[in-house]
């Protein structure tokens, strides 16, 4: 099969390409504008394999992807191209309507002219997968409740309002149209190649600086947790088996608040980085309080029941062994880390590449 993947130079992009180059037989292109978060060498392990492919090309752009979908004819189209960091979407909005909303919409309309032109048996096959967010649904202030399937909309920020905006309009392109789509809902991911900016990466490079490890509020929020590859796994299995019209939630079974994240990835500096930076007796003590993000969701929790019952998918990774995982590939990895930070990124033929 062919799978077309937007935003396949991103965090969780990235990580769905890998799988499906090592561990299936099909092809894939990504398309990806990069941006400040796209970086072609999260692709490294699989740029030199001949079933890859890669455009440099803005979802916006109707023209050139009406272009790419005749030409390559894809089967499945993930769609991962997105603004993704909330603080961004307070400062700036517009990138956030412009990609999710208008970007979406854009991919849409190409692939429904596509989908129009196929003929009978690869028109009944082809899928358009959207992946989403838990954050669509806003946040939750008991203890016990879950995000399912059926919670309504009630995003909070520009970035999550963004989202549901685009979840809207996927629907709404199978309802009125017919377009063959699914949409995943996913809590937060954690992993390999995450852009540091992201609460764990950043708390892991800050700390190995001997930086401020910042913390919103009173640290208390809470996040369901997901090692990317299980979010990788899950997005497979999706893609390729679930009934045209479905929406999954995906999620951890993880819940932890911040400023336990922020400590569990102390100690684990604490085990592998025993040399500190100057003046650093004990990595918690970087830990610094800051003024809370405007709006800032309390809780997300996912019910993943469904998506375990239909299509037998689990989280194979505990906490614990991904986060150890995680802390150790950034300090492996910090040349990544150095070069997505400044725009850079290095190519196999060209050397330095500067964005
Ligand atoms: P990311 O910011 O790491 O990557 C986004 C990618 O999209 C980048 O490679 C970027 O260059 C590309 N991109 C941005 N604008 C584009 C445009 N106009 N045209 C083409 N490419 C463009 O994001 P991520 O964390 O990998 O998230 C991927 C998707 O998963 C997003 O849709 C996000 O909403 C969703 N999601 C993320 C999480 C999470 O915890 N990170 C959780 C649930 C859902």
């Amino acid at each position: 099969m062919k799978f077309i993947i937007t935003g396949g130079a991103g965090f969780i992009g990235s990580a769905v390409v890998r799988y499906i180059i090592e561990e299936t037989e099909h092809h894939v292109l990504v398309i990806d504008k990069l941006t400040y978060a796209g970086n072609l060498e999260s692709l490294d392990e699989v740029s030199k394999n001949n079933r890859f492919n890669f455009r440099q090309v803005d979802i916006c752009d109707r023209k050139a992807i009406d272009n790419i979908l005749n030409d390559f004819k894809p089967d499945i189209i993930m769609h991962l191209a997105a603004e993704s960091h909330v603080d961004r979407s307070i400062d700036n909005p517009s990138v956030f309507i412009e990609t999710n909303i208008i970007g979406t919409y854009t991919l849409l309309e190409s692939a429904l002219t596509y989908w129009h032109s196929l003929e009978k048996d690869k028109k009944n096959n082809f899928r358009f997968h959207h992946i989403s967010t838990d954050e669509v649904y806003g946040d939750l202030h008991g203890t016990n409740d879950l995000f399912t399937e059926r919670t309504p909309y009630s995003p909070s920020s520009p970035y999550s309002a963004s989202k549901a905006s685009s979840d809207h309009l996927v629907r709404a392109w199978y309802r009125t149209f017919g377009l063959p789509t699914i949409i995943t809902n996913c809590s937060n991911n954690y992993g390999p190649y995450h852009f540091p900016e992201k609460l764990i990466p950043l708390t892991i490079l800050n700390a190995i600086e001997g930086k401020p490890l910042p913390v919103y509020g009173n640290g208390q929020q809470i996040r369901d947790w997901l090692y990317v590859e299980d979010h990788a796994r899950a997005l497979y299995l999706v893609a390729t088996k679930a009934i045209v019209g479905e929406t999954y939630n995906i999620g951890g079974h993880n819940e932890q608040k911040n400023i336990d994240v922020v400590n569990i990835i102390c100690d684990l500096l604490e085990e592998l980085v025993q040399i500190k930076p100057n003046g650093v007796n004990h990595y918690k003590d970087l830990i610094t309080y800051v003024t809370d993000r405007p709006g800032h969701d309390q809780r997300y929790a996912i019910d993943a029941s469904k998506i375990y019952k239909d299509l037998g998918w689990q989280p194979q990774e505990t906490f614990k062994s991904g986060m150890r995982k995680t802390v150790q590939w950034y300090l492996d990895h910090k040349s990544w880390c150095e070069h997505i930070k400044d725009g850079t990124y290095i190519s196999s033929r060209q050397g330095i590449i500067k964005k």
